[in-house]
């Protein structure tokens, strides 16, 4: 495997707003060695995600994406989310597993793929985890926090929209169960990662276009915009699931027809999110202080 993420750099004016795309990697390293069916496997990627924000650079973003798939390693994961039990070694690291890891098998290191069953046969070794972290999950780590860093630093603000697509039904192991989901789910972990005014933007545009947007439910956010949104230092982090029915074959991964709407209909949103960049008064006047003291 060579590289593990790209990024790719504005191609117009630069604003100070970054897209990342952790889950649509598709290129399987040779020593992953899972058990289950490659086909099964890949149901668990963010398909064509990155290819559909890959516009947001003509308006001066950044876009930084995964190369590898999610199920390999994961980072929208801490480091320590880890399951020891899939570990044949002493793991010397701490580890701090979270209920996606002790409930459903989907921590750092995918165990099970959500309903289909397990993915190994066997346990991993120590030198599999490392090796995974070593190449994977700290490349991208190291890319998307250069990103948001240099921005930061010479806008003294920045945006981060953190790109996902979900199933369009729960199942039994989802937190919402075998129900379907909305077109879109906004997380901002309860008004806690952004000013609310990212969140608005996104709402306000989405709805506008025609389309059904739930915010915080079931999808609140996790490690990537737990890590970079603190509103208080102009940092501001938000997620968007995007429902995949809107644009694929689930089980294929094929592109549907309204794929090319849907991309434009993003492309509407990246402008609006552009301008809202370049707003300090938007961004800095409407920072919730009833949050201040509650982390
Ligand atoms: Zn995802």
């Amino acid at each position: 495997m060579t590289a593990a993420v790209r990024t790719v750099y504005p191609a117009a004016d630069p604003v100070p707003l970054v897209f990342d795309s952790p889950h649509s990697g598709s290129i399987y390293p040779e020593d992953f060695r899972h058990a289950i069916d490659r086909m099964t496997l890949r149901r668990s990627e963010d398909a064509h995600v990155d290819e559909l924000f890959a516009h947001a650079v003509q308006e001066g973003a950044v876009l930084v994406h995964a190369l590898f798939p999610r199920c390999y390693i994961d980072p929208n994961r801490n480091r320590d989310d880890l399951d020891l039990s899939m570990i044949d070694g002493v793991w010397t690291e701490p580890v701090n597993p979270s209920f996606k890891t002790l409930q459903r098998g989907v921590g750092l290191i995918w165990k099970d793929m959500k309903a289909f069953g397990p993915i190994y046969n066997g346990k991993l070794t120590v030198s599999d985890i490392w090796h995974r972290i070593n190449t994977c999950w700290s490349p991208y780590h190291d890319a998307l926090q250069g990103a948001l860093d240099r921005l930061h630093q010479e806008h003294g603000r920045v945006l981060h929209v953190n790109c996902h697509s979900m199933a369009s039904m729960g199942d039994r192991t989802t937190e919402d169960g075998e129900v379907p989901r909305p077109d879109f789910v906004i997380g901002d972990r309860d008004g806690q990662t952004c000013a609310p005014a990212l969140t608005a933007t996104i709402v306000e545009t989405l709805r506008g276009l025609g389309y059904s947007v739930a915010v915080n439910d079931p999808y609140k956010g996790f490690e990537l915009v737990r890590r970079h949104g603190r509103p208080d230092e102009g940092r501001h982090s938000i997620q968007i699931e995007i429902n995949r029915r809107l644009y694929m074959e689930e089980a294929t991964l094929s592109k549907v027809e309204g794929f090319l709407d849907l991309e434009r209909n993003l492309a509407v949103l990246t402008r609006a999110l552009s301008k809202l960049a370049k707003d300090t008064a938007a961004l800095s006047l409407t920072v919730d202080r009833t949050l201040e003291g509650s982390a």
